[in-house]
Parts: C-alpha cells; structure tokens; sequence
C-alpha cells in the first residue's frame, strides 16, 4: 500500500510499504478513504522531536472496516469508522477512568509519531491497523459524510476539550489564541457554551477572515499588541477564559497576561519544550486556574457527533484543500508554508 513516511526534518514522502495485518484478535484493518495532515505532525516534520527512523505519520483519519479479529464485536467489515488519535486498550486504570489518551497499555501511545509515539503506523496511508477495536473505533451514520466526522478522532474533540476546561459561563468574554484548524475548532466549540463574545487572535488576516465567519471578533496580533487589544476591550480587565491552541511559548504568555482576575486558562497546545518561564507570582495574586492537556479524544466522539450531525456546528469549514494522497509532499508544503491561504489539508487514498 502507499503510505506517507518522514524521513527527517522537512522531507516527507509518498511510498509503497507492506500492508498491515491482523495481529491480535481484538484489531481491525480500517481502509482508509479520508486523512488529514494536524498542525502536531509539523512537530516531527520541523525536526522538533528526537530522531528517529523513517516512519509513517498521521493520526486522524476516517475509513471503513476491511478485516476484523475474531473478538472483535462491535464492528464488522464494511462499516464506517472513526478513531482517536490516541491508542488505548479500554481496560487500564485510566482508560477505565475517562482518561484513554493516558492509556498504561499502550504507553500513551499515538498513532503514526514513530517510535515516540509507540510505534503505531500512521493515518496518512491507505490501511491502517487499529488495535482494541471495540473500544477504539466508532461507527459513523450513513447520514455523515467523511469530512464531518473526520475531526472527532481530534482537532474538533480537542477544541470541544479546550473550551470545556475554560468553564465557559453565559455572557462570558472568551478569548481564543490560534486560528488555525484547532483554534478554530475552539472558537466553535466556544460558542457552544453561550458566551458573550469570542475573540479570535492570529496573525494571520486569511485565518482571522474564517474566525470573522465563524462569528467571532478578530483581534490582529500583527496590528498591536493583543493583550491591550483584549483589554480594551474588557474595560481593562481581561478574558474571562482565554483559550490557547498554539503551541508556542508566546500564546501561552499572551493567554495567561490577557485573562482577568479570577479567570481561567485553557491550553490545548501541544508543546515539545521540557519547560519555559511561568509567571507564578502573578498566577497566585491574580487567583489564575490553569488546565492543560492531550484531549481524550475518545470520550467525546460518540457525544459531540450529534451536533454535527443536527447541524449545530459545521467543522468541515475549516477544510481548505482536498488532496489525493498523492500529493501529500505538496499537502505538507502548503499547509506548513501557510500557502494557498491553507487551513486545514484533508486527503484521499
Ligand atoms: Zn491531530
Ligand atoms: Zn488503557
């Protein structure tokens, strides 16, 4: 089969690999009909993780069930699927406990990050191998297209978790920081809780252009300074909840200067740094709540997919280009260098 395999820093490509196949009786080979490139593959592409073998990447995909274990029960061939990104087994203390994305099975494993991340061959490819599969894979209605399910095995999920940990109230201010394809998420999944306002930074106008569609207020990093800008507007307050899907040390610092007294910050970023500078002082005298982390994507699938399915949010918005697999080096290319105004790059084996 074809597969997308990093080779090192910025060197992507398509290749022929061999197929996966059953090893347990508990997996299922999902053929893949829709994957798409996450702003966390960029990590192993920019060369921000340790070195490691040419391995195949991609974790968030769609397909429809090729070949299941004989214990696999709640999924047969032909069925469509979706997955998290995270590979857990169901059974550990934290699967057990609502927090799969910690799964002591697996070691918190991640599929198609190379051996950082267990191992697991990647979605960007035409099969994949999903391990635990009654408790790993959701079925999804003939009434959802590919693309609207696609997102729940992450972006859309950790957006949805972003703002769930921002204890978002009625009439609240939110501030967002990223609009990229899981800021936007957020900004989305903000709106959920009946906020006031959501305000979107970026720096970017085409990404701020969709943050406007989405019916947020764009505040322009590149204009001024966005904490004063959030201020201003918060009668020299703050956020309420500021939420931040970046990944960088700068977002995280503007998150935590632009929230008011009292309020919380919400961070989805994924960061490869051990460590930077923490305002503690001023996180203790202004009574800031911090929450972080890796979205137990799982726990969200089945419940957020009725809202995309009733309408009442839309993530495929965000999807800018649709690309064979083909052109996944091009895929990586454009949605990296930010060309062709891309946001969210989605591709077909
Ligand atoms: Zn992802
Ligand atoms: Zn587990």
């Amino acid at each position: 089969m074809k597969a997308v395999m990093l080779h090192g820093k910025g060197d992507v490509r398509v290749e022929n690999v061999p197929d996966p196949t059953l090893q347990e009786a508990t997996d299922v080979i999902v053929r893949i009909t829709t994957s798409a490139i996450c702003g966390s593959d960029l990590h192993p592409f920019h060369g921000r993780m340790p070195p490691d073998d040419p391995f195949s990447i991609g974790h968030e995909f769609v397909g429809v069930v090729e070949e299941a274990g004989k214990e696999v029960r709640a999924v047969k061939r032909g069925d469509r699927v979706v997955a998290p990104f995270s590979v857990s087994c169901g059974f550990c203390y934290f699967c057990r406990n609502r927090l799969p994305a910690q799964c002591e099975t697996t070691n918190h494993a991640v599929f198609g990050m190379g051996r950082r991340g267990g191992g697991w061959a990647g979605a960007q490819a035409q099969y994949i191998r999903v391990p635990f599969a009654d408790f790993m894979l959701e079925r999804i209605p003939s009434e959802l297209t590919d693309e609207q399910a696609l997102f729940l095995g992450d972006i859309f999920s950790t957006g949805y978790f972003c703002a769930e940990n921002g204890g978002i109230r009625p009439g609240d201010t939110v501030a967002v920081f990223g609009s990229g394809p899981v800021g936007l998420c957020t900004q989305m999944a903000a709106h959920l809780f009946g906020p006031a306002r959501v305000l979107a930074v970026d720096y970017v106008p085409y990404r701020l252009e969709r943050s406007k569609a989405l019916g947020c207020v764009p505040v322009d990093a590149s204009a001024a300074d966005p904490v004063e800008q959030i201020r201003a507007l918060t009668h020299g307050r703050g956020a309420d909840v500021t939420l931040e899907a970046v990944g960088h040390e700068a977002a995280l610092q503007m998150a935590i200067k632009a929230v008011r007294p009292g309020g919380t910050i919400s961070s989805v970023g994924v960061y490869v740094e051990k460590t930077f500078d923490f305002p503690i002082g001023d996180a203790f005298l202004r009574d800031l709540t911090l929450k972080m982390g890796k979205c137990n994507a799982k726990n969200y699938i089945a419940p957020l997919m009725p809202l995309i399915h009733q309408g009442k949010v839309d993530p495929t918005v965000i999807i800018t280009h649709t690309l064979p697999l083909d052109d996944a080096v091009r895929g990586y290319r454009i949605f990296d260098q930010k060309e062709e105004q891309a946001i969210k790059v989605i591709l077909k084996p």
